[in-house]
């Protein structure tokens, strides 16, 4: 074998020795992280510029994992959650609930009490509607508890339709016509919010994300007399691919410092800055390993087809938006056949699928479900095919038991170059342990 590096661009490393190695320890299909670059983006973020103060949060939806949640903690990284049971796991892995903010388009009903215990320990509220406001208006005024809104901008940026939440597309936060309603009912009640959020999209463009900015330090000047903190939201655009640029957050962070400083020159009010990337922090730590099962082709106006043991039930991504990701192939003797951040001159083109019993089951998809034909090396059956970008909303997100198949393993890669297990591998008797048989009628 010898060794190489699979992606010289992302700092940290995952070689192909890792690669077959774990696969050894573990078996495939294999989620797959790497502490050191994990680390290297936190620390990035956290050293983007600011003027009067900076706390990033990590968008757990990303990647929800204890482990993964407990390298966040020691780097000095706060939490955004999106629903309570997030915030239960972020208290779970160690955060208390004053560094941990609930922004959620559920409306708290059953578990209303819960969050009412965890504001009083400290979790920040981030009201989105009206309806929230009205649910939740009575105990903050009792309590003296402060309150942060998202608000919706009427303008977003995402890397797809689906993904652009600051438009008339999107139902998040509270849209700009409804904001004097909630206004009104705070001053009446005695409601303070001392935080203003807006979130425009995910991996959007970066010019939308600076112009928000200054939208949303108009918000709060013209309507939040209180607010004392700003947060920009997430979506910082990753490059996944050789061609994709990620989002300059040096120079995004100056752009904040610099119309900071000249709120403050306006109004005397030094505010804090928030932001809350998921993908940036998580996204190009995360690999899966699959190994290649079956090789087929649809004839000489076809495809040729990769069948691996993992697709869209560990990233559906590709499916649901036309995601790209980079792949390397690795041979079983831990040999590079192709990276993607190489040439690939004399790489067949082939396409990617996975095992479900669903012609969608392939990470070669474009957004309206065409397939894409990507040059790749020619494996053998029983030779690797690594995806990556895969740390954001593969595991978490994907509809893992499909097909009935169960979630693989999840390993960290450690800085000393040991492996963890961070999530076992489930089980069958797993996924069907909460169904009932049929009844018998009498
Ligand atoms: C999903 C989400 C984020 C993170 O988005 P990324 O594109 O992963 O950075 C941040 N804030 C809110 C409110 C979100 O819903």
């Amino acid at each position: 074998m010898v060794e190489q590096t699979l992606n010289e661009l992302i700092a940290g490393n995952m070689t192909t020795k890792h690669v077959v190695e774990a696969v050894e320890e573990f078996g495939s299909p294999l989620y797959v992280y790497v502490e050191s670059i994990l680390r290297g983006n936190c620390r990035e973020i956290k050293s983007m510029p600011h003027a009067f103060g900076f706390q990033p949060r990590f968008a757990m939806k990303a990647n929800p994992l204890r482990a993964i949640l407990q390298i966040i903690d020691e780097e000095g990284i706060d939490i955004d959650a999106a629903s309570v049971n997030e915030v239960a796991r972020a208290f779970r892995a160690g955060f208390d609930y004053d560094r941990i903010m609930l922004t959620s388009i559920d409306v708290p009903q059953e578990d209303k009490h819960d969050v009412q215990r965890m504001m009083l320990a400290g979790l920040k509220y981030n009201v989105c509607s009206w309806t929230q406001l009205q649910n939740i208006g009575d105990f903050v005024a009792e309590h003296h508890i402060p309150l942060s809104m998202r608000i919706h901008p009427g303008e977003g940026s995402g890397e797809s339709r689906t993904r652009n939440t600051g438009d008339k597309y999107s139902p998040f936060g509270v849209h700009l016509k409804d904001l004097p309603q909630l206004l009104h009912y705070a001053k009446e009640k005695g409601v303070i919010f001392n935080q203003v959020h807006v979130h425009i999209g995910s991996g959007g463009d970066p010019k939308k994300w600076r112009e928000n900015i200054d939208r949303e330090l108009s918000f709060v000047e013209n309507s939040f007399p209180d607010a004392n903190r700003v947060n920009f939201g997430g979506g910082l655009k990753v490059a996944r691919m050789p061609n994709e640029v990620s989002a300059d957050i040096k120079d995004l962070g100056a752009y904040a410092k610099e119309r900071i400083e000249s709120f403050y020159e306006r109004t005397g009010r030094k505010l804090i800055m928030e932001v809350e990337p998921g993908t940036y922090i998580i996204a190009n730590a995360g690999f899966i390993v699959t190994e290649v099962k079956d090789k087929k082709s649809t004839g000489s106006d076809g495809y040729l087809f990769l069948i691996v043991n993992g697709g869209m039930e560990l990233n559906s991504r590709p499916l649901l938006y036309g995601s790209v990701h980079p792949f390397f192939v690795v041979s079983k003797a831990g040999d590079l056949l192709s990276s993607e951040f190489r040439s690939l001159d004399g790489c067949p083109e082939q396409i990617l699928v996975g095992r479900c019993c669903e012609s969608g089951d392939s990470q070669c998809l474009d957004a309206a479900g065409n397939l894409t034909p990507r040059r790749m090396g020619d494996p053998e059956i029983g030779d690797m095919v690594v995806i990556g970008g895969a740390g954001a909303y593969c595991s978490s997100m994907a509809p893992s038991n499909y097909n009935s198949y169960v979630r693989p393993p999840q390993i960290l890669l450690r800085t000393n170059g040991e492996r963890d297990l961070i999530e076992k591998q489930q089980w069958l008797h797993q996924i069907i342990q909460n169904e009932l048989p049929l009844r018998k009628l009498a």
